[in-house]
């Protein structure tokens, strides 16, 4: 096994992640096998607990893992399918050591960070660098390790100081590390400015780690001077240092690093020139240039909870992007603050209750994305209906669903109090209840999370049609209430269907409405499983049918699964070739412009 590690220097927010999964993408375009571990070096066990308004989603896996975002992107880069154990973090280290102290196995010593906890780091790598996450069966050829935050951050000491002894004990020419950092430009003088990334190799070196290559974020390409300096200063060859300068979407990234021979520096360190092959990316050009060149809108308003980390709802977008480069539309998310919909904000606030009106009724399609709590639900609710009785196309995740739900019940079914009982546990009408897997009385432990199967319930649906009529699919979850299998015979007379359910009959996990031209409700996370290139059925759904495209997609996806035609999930004029698309947008969108990412929207940066 073959170890590429990922630091990052001067500042925070380069865009580690991207350049991570980027190497990735290299080096399996080199014909390699790639798996990836993020080191989060915080205390909390895993990002379950976390606020997505405070460090972006909650990305989750199929094994029910509640991890750090940038999995994601891994996943997304690599079409790979990580584990929990594939995100380490503080929290989870010292729990392994002091619950091997409680048992005993330390023998009586004085349990330290140096050996102990240094141990568990380089035990814990090692172990979840061998799980093989591509489908294939074996090890994996290179394992890209990213050490979250920056070099220097007292959190993460004991990583730099495992990831040093671990550099010695797997050996040269098994680990390559790749240091991430700044070179500002001065405004006044123009001048690419590289002490900063020498502040940051030196602080690197003085903790025991000696960097291969440089990857030199900046606003353009590094002049020729300017990499000779750093070459001298920081002790590394000029042809390995790269600059990732601002590019017109993230997916130009791998192509950069390919073009400036990253991977002939790392294949270098790593001993890999025998073994690997040159780097394959024409799909990824092809999908990086056709995002480029997309220029008619689809307009979607996103319902949310919007407090401006757009990063809280990143896989959404990837998912949307995704469906929208297949159909070959540019993609403009609208974001609409769902308390802004509501009448009180009429009162408080009347120019954003006209504004966040106005971009609802402007859109192409409405998505109302997963929360909890209930702040902004009855704003969700509001756009649920003008979806449904103005036959927009909407799609409703998991709260989403639930709000969709609701609004019927109170709307179509004249339950005034529908609710669920997460915001009103006295509802007369409870059409939306606790559900959990687990424990009834204990908050942790009692979500339904990670891969669970549906079955579709109705052949002649538009959900099934996309998935390709298959009789089931899996896909991710993370909730607690569901809808009330009690009403379901009522909503059903009413006209609302309920398509796909659990194996028990009992869990409703797809609704829809047969007489609108595209109204979903998901019970689970379709965006965590949307690839660049192979969109998530029911955001292409959405797309297609909020650009007049549905019925070509569903008869290209009927055709399909009738053995006609290729297998590309997609209908006819929809792109052969999609952008791959992921990471964090902002990091390597230009710097001055709020779309650099593929994805337009009003004045939110991703
Ligand atoms: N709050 C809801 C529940 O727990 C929805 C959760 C979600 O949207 N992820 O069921």
């Amino acid at each position: 096994m073959k170890y590429v590690l990922v630091t990052g220097g001067v500042v925070s927010g380069l865009g580690k992640g991207v350049t991570a999964s980027s190497i990735g993408v290299i080096l399996k375009a080199c014909g390699l096998r790639v798996t990836s571990i993020k080191i989060d070096p915080y205390l909390n066990t895993d990002a379950g607990t976390m606020s997505p308004f405070e460090h972006g989603e909650v990305f989750v896996l199929d094994d029910g893992g509640e991890v750090d975002l940038d999995l994601g992107n891994y996943e997304r880069f690599l079409d790979i399918k990580l584990t929990r154990d594939n995100n380490i973090t503080n929290g989870k280290i010292y729990q392994a050591v002091i619950d091997k102290e409680r048992r005993g196995d330390y023998l009586g010593k004085t349990v330290q960070v140096v050996p102990h906890v240094t141990d568990a780091i380089q035990d814990w790598i090692e172990r979840v660098a061998q799980v093989p996450v591509d489908g294939k069966s074996g090890p994996a050829d290179v394992c890209v390790i990213e050490l979250g935050g920056t070099i220097g951050d007292i959190e993460s000491m004991p990583f730099i100081e495992a990831l040093g002894q671990f550099s010695y004990r797997v050996g040269a020419g098994n680990f390559c590390l790749v240091h991430v950092s700044l070179v500002p430009v001065l405004n006044v003088v123009g001048e690419q400015k590289t002490k900063p990334t020498q502040h940051s190799v030196r602080g690197l070196r003085g903790l025991g780690l000696t960097p291969d290559i440089l990857a030199c974020r900046s606003t353009s390409a590094l002049e020729d001077n300017v990499k000779q300096k750093l070459a001298q200063f920081c002790h590394v060859p000029s042809e390995s240092i790269v600059t990732l300068y601002d590019v017109p979407n993230i997916w130009h990234i791998p192509l950069l690093l390919r073009d400036q021979k990253a991977h002939e520096a790392i294949l270098r360190v790593l001993n890999l020139h025998g073994v690997a092959k040159e780097p394959d990316l024409r799909e990824w050009t092809a999908r990086a240039e056709l995002c480029d060149a997309l220029h008619e809108p689809v307009r979607i308003a996103m319902v949310g909870k919007y407090t401006g980390l757009s990063d809280a709802y990143l896989s959404v977008l990837k998912a949307l992007l995704h469906a929208s480069v297949a159909l070959q539309k540019k993609l403009v998310v609208d974001w609409v603050p769902a308390t802004d919909l509501e009448d009180e904000t009429a009162q408080e606030n009347p120019d954003a209750y006209k504004a966040a009106w106005k971009l609802l009724k402007c859109a192409d399609g409405i998505l109302v994305p997963g929360g909890f709590g209930d702040r902004g639900v009855q704003g969700k609710i509001l756009a649920a209906k003008f979806a449904r009785e103005n036959r927009i196309p909407y799609l409703g995740i998991c709260l989403g669903m639930q709000i969709a739900v609701i609004e019927f019940a109170r709307s179509v079914l004249n339950m005034q109090d529908a609710n669920s009982t997460e915001f009103d546990t006295h509802t007369k009408n409870p059409c939306v209840i606790f559900m959990p897997e687990g424990s009834k009385t204990h908050m942790g432990g009692t979500m339904r999370l990670g891969s669970r199967r549906t079955y579709f319930h109705v052949n002649d649906c538009k959900s099934a049609k996309l998935y390709g009529n298959k009789s089931y699919v899996d896909e991710r979850h993370r909730h607690r209430y569901e809808v009330n299998p009690d009403m379901v015979a009522r909503f059903e007379d009413a006209g609302l269907s309920f398509t796909g359910k659990d194996e028990t009959g009992q869990r409703m996990e797809i609704i829809e409405l047969p007489n609108h031209p595209y109204y979903v409700g998901v019970q689970f996370h379709p965006e965590f499983k949307s690839r660049p290139g192979k969109p998530s059925p029911v955001f292409t759904g959405l797309i297609a049918a909020a650009c007049g495209q549905l019925e070509g997609v569903l008869q290209q996806n009927h055709r399909v699964s009738n053995g006609f035609g290729k297998p590309n999930g997609v209908g006819n004029g929809i792109a052969k070739i999609s952008v791959y698309q992921n990471g964090h947008a902002t990091k390597f969108a230009k710097m001055t412009t709020t779309n650099g990412n593929g994805i337009y929207s009003n004045g939110m940066q991703f």
